[in-house]
């Protein structure tokens, strides 16, 4: 879209929208929002509308009592779930001090800095997840479960697959609502599913990323189900990730094409790469940002474990698939759906361009499944392993300056803290798996 101020007030007008909410996002990739009434539109276009950021999860302290909201009129859309009467339009929002500076915890100010300075390079990133989740059943009082009677596995259809008609109405009202939806299909573990969108723009793709867990979420609950993009919602199952394809454009070019490569890939490509693979550690802690992210990093459920890139294999951390021509792309196969896909797409950005601009070659290539080597051979190959768990991710950030400063002091140093918090708390848990194997053995 290229909406202006005359256009929104009109769409308002002859689609009688009652409600505009004014949404954002914290640092944790939640949506938020502030409904205001078409009364208010006016002033919510003069960017004058306040939120208190201070009682903000993840924003406090920084974040003054009133922060205004300055709503992106290209992401107006209408929610097309609630009543055709009076309906319910957003829009995305950046988040502003009242001086005017723009707030540095605002996700979507980090990923438009790093944008930015793609396009002072000539680059423009295109960028689109393959998100998968789970569509689970919830108990007689309405609370989530993990409990699903569904059989079904890759590929399956109906009656097997049970989501079918719920995945077909999300499809629908992600249409709607202006995604252009490539393929939807049943996952590997029962109740499993992926619907994959069209790429974009770093930033439409972001902001797309946080509408659709809204959408799959909303749409599922109507059809009596819960959706979870928790990365790993049951143990001996696959997870749940969020594969990002990746590839850089200059003047209306994909620029990783090159035809006589032997894998279709540019050398700007596969420096693109390269900075990505160097700095891979400390991105996990953000494309991995939970406790239980790193529960999906282990072998045998197609997740990658090891820092490998192929051009063939299907399992290692990048590959490059056969598409080719202007298709021709990366996929990062580590993120999961719990990530903020603002911060994600702004350090991966970060990190291939610094590939590029120090011509870094990729390490790890391997057309074998390295899941499959024994500890000798990977040893033997340099063969890396991505963070195990969560605490292993904060510290390679810690150390990394060149992600923390893309994300900047303020947020590197928010998330740190408060992911070593859920850590801390995760770790006085007494699990079900201590008590099974201690409590009537000791
Ligand atoms: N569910 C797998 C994962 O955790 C990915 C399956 C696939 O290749 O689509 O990454
Ligand atoms: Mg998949
Ligand atoms: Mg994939």
């Amino acid at each position: 879209h290229n909406y202006t101020r005359e256009d929104i007030l009109k769409m308002v007008e002859e689609e009688d929208v009652g409600f505009i909410r004014l949404q954002f996002t914290d640092i944790y990739g939640t949506i938020k929002n502030m409904a205001v009434t078409v009364s208010q539109l006016e002033k919510a276009l003069d960017n004058r509308c306040v939120f208190d950021g201070s009682s903000v999860e993840g924003f406090a302290e920084l974040g003054e009592s009133d922060m205004y909201l300055y709503p992106d009129l290209n992401t107006f859309e209408i929610f097309p779930w609630r009543p055709q009467q009076g309906k319910v339009a957003r829009m995305i929002c950046d988040v502003h001090y009242p001086d005017g500076r723009p707030f540095e915890l605002d996700p979507r100010y980090i990923l438009k800095k790093v944008v930015k300075e793609a396009e002072e390079m000539g680059y423009t990133l295109k960028a689109s997840p393959e998100c998968e989740f789970f569509l689970f059943h919830t108990d007689e009082d309405g609370i989530p479960t993990t409990i699903t009677h569904e059989q079904g596995s890759s590929f399956d259809v109906g009656p097997l697959d049970l989501g079918e008609n719920a995945r077909r109405d999300m499809v629908l009202t992600l249409e709607d609502m202006g995604f252009n939806v490539e393929t939807s299909h049943h996952e590997l573990a029962p109740a499993q599913h992926e619907i994959d969108f069209h790429y974009d723009d770093a930033l439409s793709t972001a902001d797309n990323i946080v509408t659709f867990r809204m959408v799959v979420k909303t749409i599922a609950k109507r059809h009596g189900l819960h959706a979870t993009f928790m990365p790993k919602p049951k143990i001996e199952t696959a997870g749940s990730g969020m594969h990002m394809n990746l590839s850089l454009w200059k003047d209306g070019k994909n620029i990783f094409r090159d035809d006589t490569d032997k894998n279709g890939m540019s050398q700007e490509g596969y420096q693109f790469m390269g900075g990505i693979l160097e700095h891979i550690k400390a991105i996990t802690c953000i494309t991995n940002p939970t406790v239980n992210s790193y529960k999906r990093f282990v072998p045998g459920y197609e997740a990658p474990v090891y820092i490998t890139w192929s051009g063939k294999s299907r399992s290692p951390l990048i590959r490059i698939p056969a598409m080719r021509g202007e298709h021709t792309r990366l996929e990062l196969r580590s993120p999961d759906p719990s990530a903020n896909p603002y911060l994600a797409l702004a350090v991966l950005l970060a990190a291939g361009l610094d590939g590029i601009k120090n011509s870094i070659k990729p390490i790890g290539s391997i057309d074998l499944n390295a899941q499959k080597m024994t500890d000798e051979q990977r040893a033997s190959l340099h063969i890396d392993m991505l963070p195990q768990s969560l605490p292993e991710a904060i510290n390679e950030l810690e150390q990394d300056s060149f992600i923390k400063d893309v994300l900047g002091r303020e947020l590197s140093t928010k998330m740190i803290d408060s992911h070593k918090k859920a850590y801390h708390e995760y770790c006085m848990q007494v699990t079900d798996w201590e008590i099974a194997n201690y409590l009537h053995k000791i």
